[in-house]
């Protein structure tokens, strides 16, 4: 067993009982753990403040002198126990409110000592609450060191397990450690990057000698964890190519004639170059698996049925799975089109088609003369299957997971389709190399010209009667309206009263208008029926929950209405405002809000009144939110990370992917010598897979 095994217990000043807590509170076992219990602070003890540069608006400080006077002020309930401290410059008080009898026997008058904490100032006077107070020491006398943080739990304090005794653990547990912490990156790889050795970044992460030596640590650190994370998704994406042949595609006349004769639009640049990946992969003979991330309405639809284009050519079969019946639905009426002019068979496969219906679809499938089918998950089902498939796209990925990707691929059993998955949720793009660090990537970052940008404002509760005056003369020149409700996770029920509440006074503003109803406790019929009418122009207004989110078209509603805005995530509210500006007309989207906003919101609504970018409000909300709120990422565990954020650290993450991609283009095994300590953590890492093993 390696000494970072070790269990706590057997660690000085633990014990079996303290043990205990440190597993129930902190999730630390091993001394391993220990050491990877990174601070989260530092407290500058780097410098000693005199009293007179001292005032409210400076963090913490350290300042160096003498009690001068101690008082006992207030009565019972309210006592307070105030030193006069005092050093050449000045005096400050020193307050406490609690443990005073503690505190009192503790401190004695003209003695030197170190105290630390937040000065304030009441009236004239400057004080501090509750400061730490030491006696000067060697180490303290000299000051000049970080004093690091620790996460800690309450229950942890109340059992004087605090701050100052994990740093005693800490000490205590890296004298032993130094011998044993081996490098785990190439010497080359160190110079090249400027990256300290692991034992100096250990030891710095914990007791930093000064401000550059702890950001050289945490560069160190953080590196490490973006590498070996990326390691090992590079090393998916190489196994999986060498050993998952793809069909090889050629052009054909099918696209010739398609390009010549039925292209509705010149395509954008954007369009062009990721229809050029695409063919490259489909090309290439390895499986392709690639990540189509486009803005809503940037037209992903076209590429992907010229995709489907080259694997019809070369004489396979291509499926199209959405998430929903309705957008199911969509993409087959809008491929039917180009189809049925070119002549190509194309079925719709749903939970709703009869099974009657089915026999047919299911036959030609099977003898091939069923070239593309569009369906929702009923695709995956065992008895769909095909004769040859070629490609298999998937729409909306948030809403499948990896497991029903790869069911897909397996509809073939001598080769796997080549896979393209779309996405209209844009992700950073240091997400999406963590995420889908394993696919290809595609971006569409330009939307088709002449597309009149969708006008955004902010509007307060107070306004409403403006609002609906602009949403009565919208519908008088034939527009549909959308207006969203916030989903309150705490409440179904609260959350369709609001939603019922909402209806009620849109009802009663709009007497004469039909509107539709949509929310998540609806039968899935009734939800179709419902969305049906609104795109067929029947209903006016669509009053909703955020369950019309996802890819739904109707070209005629062009004003979007967001109660509640503030409740909303950046990328969400972004989604919604996709439902519209699909049209010729321009379109609008109204967000309101109570006049009650906190920075956080206010930082979310302006964003989006002053961009419709997509990838701009991904990287934004990234900052705000961390990656594990964002859409889509919840259940990843390839975002518990250690210690490197992504929202800040996408530099550094971009060199971790650049270093690993050379090291295994080079030396895919990990065989060469000078890759040999990146082999043993590996191997490492394998054996305490628990991390690693919610990545995939
Ligand atoms: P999304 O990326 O959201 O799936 P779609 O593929 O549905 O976008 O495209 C949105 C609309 O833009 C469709 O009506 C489509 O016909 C149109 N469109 C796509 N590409 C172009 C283009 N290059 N020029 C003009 N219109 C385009
Ligand atoms: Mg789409």
């Amino acid at each position: 067993m390696s000494f970072f095994d070790t269990s706590l217990e057997f660690l000085k000043g633990v014990g079996p009982q303290r043990a205990a807590l440190l597993q129930k509170e902190l999730k630390l076992f091993t001394f391993g753990d220990l050491i990877q219990h990174y601070p989260f602070r530092y407290e500058d003890r780097t410098r000693f403040y005199s009293i007179s540069e001292v005032n409210e608006s400076v963090p913490f400080v350290q300042i160096k002198g003498k009690i001068t006077d101690i008082e006992l002020i207030g009565d019972k309930h309210k006592r307070r126990l105030v030193a006069y401290f005092a050093d050449e410059g000045g005096e400050i008080e020193l307050v406490w409110f609690q443990g005073i009898n503690w505190v009192t026997q503790k401190i004695k008058p003209n003695i030197e000592y170190v105290v630390f904490g937040k000065p304030s100032r009441y009236g004239s006077k400057l004080s501090m609450a509750h400061p730490e107070i030491d006696l000067i020491t060697e180490k303290s006398e000299k000051g000049g060191y970080l004093q690091p943080v620790y996460p800690l739990s309450e229950k942890l304090r109340t059992r004087y397990i605090d701050n100052k005794f994990l740093v005693k653990l800490q000490q205590d547990v890296l004298k032993g450690a130094i011998s044993h912490i081996r490098e785990t990156l190439p010497t080359s790889l160190l110079q090249q990057l400027k990256l300290i050795g692991k034992k100096e970044a250990i030891i710095n992460i914990h007791f930093p000698k000064n401000h550059d030596w702890l950001t050289s640590a945490l560069r160190r650190l953080k590196f490490e964890e973006l590498f070996f994370i990326q390691l090992r998704l590079i090393k998916m994406k190489l196994v999986r190519q060498g050993k998952f042949k793809g069909i090889v595609f050629n052009d054909t006349a099918i696209l010739t004639n398609f390009y010549k004769e039925h292209l509705p639009f010149d395509l954008t640049e954007a369009q062009k170059k990721v229809v050029r990946e695409i063919y490259t992969d489909m090309k290439s003979g390895k499986q392709m698996n690639r990540l189509l991330q486009g803005d809503v309405g940037s037209g992903k639809t076209i590429v992907g049925f010229i995709s489907i284009l080259l694997a019809i050519g070369g004489d396979t079969q291509a499926a199209l799975m959405a998430p929903t019946e309705i957008l199911a639905q969509q993409h087959y009426t809008n491929l039917k089109k180009y189809a049925d002019k070119m002549g190509i068979s194309i079925a719709l496969l749903t939970g709703s088609v009869k099974k009657s219906a089915r026999k047919p679809i299911h036959e030609q499938l099977a003898n091939g003369t069923l070239k593309i089918l569009i369906g929702t998950h009923a695709l995956l089902e065992e008895e769909v299957k095909f004769n040859q498939l070629g490609l298999a796209i998937i729409d909306e990925q948030h809403r499948f997971g990896v497991a029903q990707r790869s069911k897909l691929w397996q509809k073939n059993n001598h080769l796997y389709p080549h896979v393209l998955v779309m996405t209209a949720t844009p992700i950073p793009r240091t997400l999406a190399m963590t995420l889908y660090g394993d696919l290809e990537i595609s971006v569409i970052d330009e939307l088709p010209k002449g597309r009149k940008p969708i006008k955004t404002t902010h509007r307060f509760d107070s306004h409403r009667l403006q609002v609906n005056a602009f949403i009565k003369s919208q519908i008088e020149t034939g527009r549909q309206v959308y207006i969203v409700y916030p989903l309150i996770e705490e409440s179904e029920k609260l959350d369709l009263k609001h939603l019922m509440d909402g209806y009620e006074s849109i009802a009663r503003a709009f007497p004469e208008v039909p509107i539709s109803i949509l929310h998540g406790q609806m039968k899935p019929e009734a939800k179709d029926f419902e969305m049906a009418r609104f795109a067929k122009g029947e209903t006016k207004i669509m009053v909703a929950t955020t369950v019309i989110e996802v890819g739904v078209d109707v070209p005629n509603a062009s004003v979007m209405i967001i109660e509640s805005a503030q409740r909303f995530g950046l990328s969400q509210l972004h989604q919604l405002r996709g439902r519209v500006g699909r049209g010729a007309e321009q379109s609008y989207c109204i967000l309101m809000t109570d006049h009650k906003l906190s920075a956080e919101s206010k930082t979310r609504i302006e964003t989006m009144v002053r961009t419709n970018n997509g990838f701009e409000i991904a990287e934004t909300d990234l900052k705000l939110r961390g990656p594990g709120d964002l859409m889509g990422t919840q259940q990843s565990g390839a975002l518990d990370l250690l210690i490197a954020d992504l929202g800040k650290d996408g530099e550094l993450l971009k060199q971790a992917r650049e270093s690993a991609n050379t090291i295994l283009e080079k030396d895919p095994l990990l065989e060469l010598p000078e890759n040999i300590h990146i082999l043993h953590q590996v191997e490492s890492m394998k054996k305490t897979a628990v991390n690693w093993s919610r990545i995939s």
